[in-house]
């Protein structure tokens, strides 16, 4: 049996979390004296000292709670003993005031990738079919079957066959304001790295969402190699459509050959791609975390901050998201903004958030799972500073509104809820070409667009789902790893997945969770 052992986030802190499989007995005694009031479950909090009613509880140096009794030092801190404090308000943050000294360039590190016409790189060649709505699925589903089947053993540079469904396009207020949030996140998710610029749309005809409202004139830009030869320049290519209810489909079967013929031009363009060695700034990684418990923010997640740091160091793009699990930290990030007009945009997505929720006459606090609760987490106020880490230390360089493309590098914010599906699709909107995922309760989450690495947080899940999690933050905790040990490993495994070297166990059982697009305009 393991010595009975205790993690501190912040010598100021008043709690410290049980690492200990299993959780610890009554009666246990710490090194450092500590004797338990009370049996306390692995990763929950226990009391270093003597909390009166009232006293602010800190965990990160933050008050995650203030006792609703007297707590006696050794006793097991739980979410019914605390009182949650109140979102900070969005006026009067500090904005841009952390300086931090220049970090060192981390030069020399490469990855095999997809190189773009439009300059991006993808770390996967798949042909993705787009749909403008929801009736199109069913087809769509049977002819990607034999497209896999009949088609893709003639190309065998191209890694998958995937149709980008949902369940937008009709019954829907389209001409609502906050309706531009699917339809970008639609059209920018057709535009991800991993597809090769092959956009081929399938359209029902009598929907809201016409193909040319999706994808107007001028967003595709594929290079003719004949005009590049010429004169150097790129040309709008046209849209290639499928519609359902155009005459010349007489049968289910002519709807099915249409598909295929369509999807045959666009994987000969995608079988002559080839990967080529490009700078480990090309990486566009969007980082999440789902079914989190409180090592979540001890083991796993300053991993991933680490390892955050190596990518934004290497001029990689590294997006941090989940708009309601940042919330509480709002002053840590405007902080960090490297300029005033990006803290400027950063509130202006929290106070959208704000005004989202009241809408639905909740706030940040509906975020907390029973699972989190199971696995240590408190309340929101604690789940968010375990989730914050995961942007590591660089300056916060921009800000995307959902379902915005990326332009830029550095370390950015992009608004999203924290619901796994949906910060996932707007993430592939956004461009990633790369996802990694922590978990501390345990998902199986992947997506079919992306790879996706899972990150577990504790060595007892990384145990029991060993061919699922690909990485295991939890000998953080055991002391057989540091963060640095794992950050690196983790960055290391990056290039290689994204080389295609390497795939992640989501990708080797195809566990394919559907896009789930962001949508707060009104259904009618
Ligand atoms: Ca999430």
């Amino acid at each position: 049996m393991a010595a009975p052992l205790h993690i501190l986030m912040n010598p100021r802190d008043n709690v410290a979390i049980v690492a200990n499989d299993g959780g610890l007995p009554a009666g246990t005694v710490f090194a450092d004296g500590l004797r338990l009031v009370d049996k306390v479950p692995q990763g929950h909090k226990v009391a270093l000292v003597d909390l009166p009613k009232g006293t602010a509880v800190l965990r990160y140096n933050v008050p995650i709670g203030y006792a609703l009794k007297d707590i006696p030092a050794g006793s097991w801190v739980h979410e019914r003993l605390l009182e949650m404090p109140a979102a900070r308000g969005l006026e009067g943050l500090p904005i841009a005031t952390v300086k931090p000294g220049p970090m060192e360039p981390l030069e020399g590190y490469t990855f095999e990738g997809f190189r773009n016409a439009d300059g991006s790189v993808g770390t996967r060649n798949i042909l993705a079919i787009t749909t403008t709505v929801q009736c199109v699925a069913g087809v769509v589903d049977f002819a990607v079957k034999r497209i896999k089947a009949e088609l893709l053993p003639k190309f065998p540079n191209v890694d998958d066959v995937v149709g980008l469904e949902h369940t937008y396009g009709c019954g829907v207020a389209i001409d609502a304001p906050d309706a531009i949030i699917p339809i970008r996140t639609l059209r920018n998710i057709s535009l991800n790295p991993n597809f090769g610029g092959e956009v081929m749309v399938v359209s029902l005809g009598c929907e809201k969402l016409q193909p040319e409202r999706l994808m107007p004139p001028g967003t595709i830009q594929i290079v003719d190699e004949r005009s590049v030869a010429d004169v150097g320049q790129s040309a709008d290519a046209p849209l290639d459509v499928v519609c359902l209810q155009a005459e010349n489909h007489v049968g289910f079967m002519s709807m099915i050959e249409s598909i295929m013929q369509t999807a045959v031009l666009h994987l000969e363009k995608l079988n002559a791609r080839q990967r080529e060695t490009v700078p480990a700034s090309e990486l566009v990684v969007g980082v999440q975390c789902g079914g989190s418990d409180a090592f979540s923010g001890v083991t796993a997640n300053p991993a991933v901050g680490f390892a955050t740091d190596l990518l934004v160091r290497a001029g990689a793009s590294v997006m941090f998201s989940e708009t309601t699990e940042v919330r509480d930290g709002i002053d840590q990030l405007t902080s960090r903004a490297s300029t005033p007009e990006v803290a400027a945009a950063m509130i202006r997505e929290m106070a959208w958030y704000d005004a989202y929720l009241q809408k639905g006459m909740v706030d940040r606090s509906a975020n907390t799972t029973p699972g989190n609760k199971k696995g240590g987490l408190s309340n929101i106020v604690e789940k968010a500073m375990g989730s914050i880490v995961k942007s590591g230390s660089a300056p916060i360089s921009g800000v995307l509104s959902p379902g915005e493309k990326l332009k830029q590098k550095g370390l950015i914010y992009a608004a999203t809820p924290a619901s796994d599906f949906i910060c996932g699709t707007l993430q592939l909107a956004a461009g990633m070409n790369l996802h990694v995922f922590t978990t501390g309760r345990g998902t199986p989450y992947g997506l079919a667009e992306v790879p996706v690495i899972k990150v577990a947080t504790r060595t007892d899940l990384a145990r029991r789902w060993h061919d699922l999690m690909d990485i295991n933050a939890g000998r953080i905790a055991d002391g057989d790893a540091s963060i640095a040990d794992v950050g690196w490993e983790l960055f290391n495994f990056m290039l290689d997945v994204a080389s295609g070297r390497k795939k992640t166990w989501a990708e080797q059982w195809k566990l394919h969770n559907a896009l789930v697009l962001f949508n707060p305009a009104p259904v009618t």
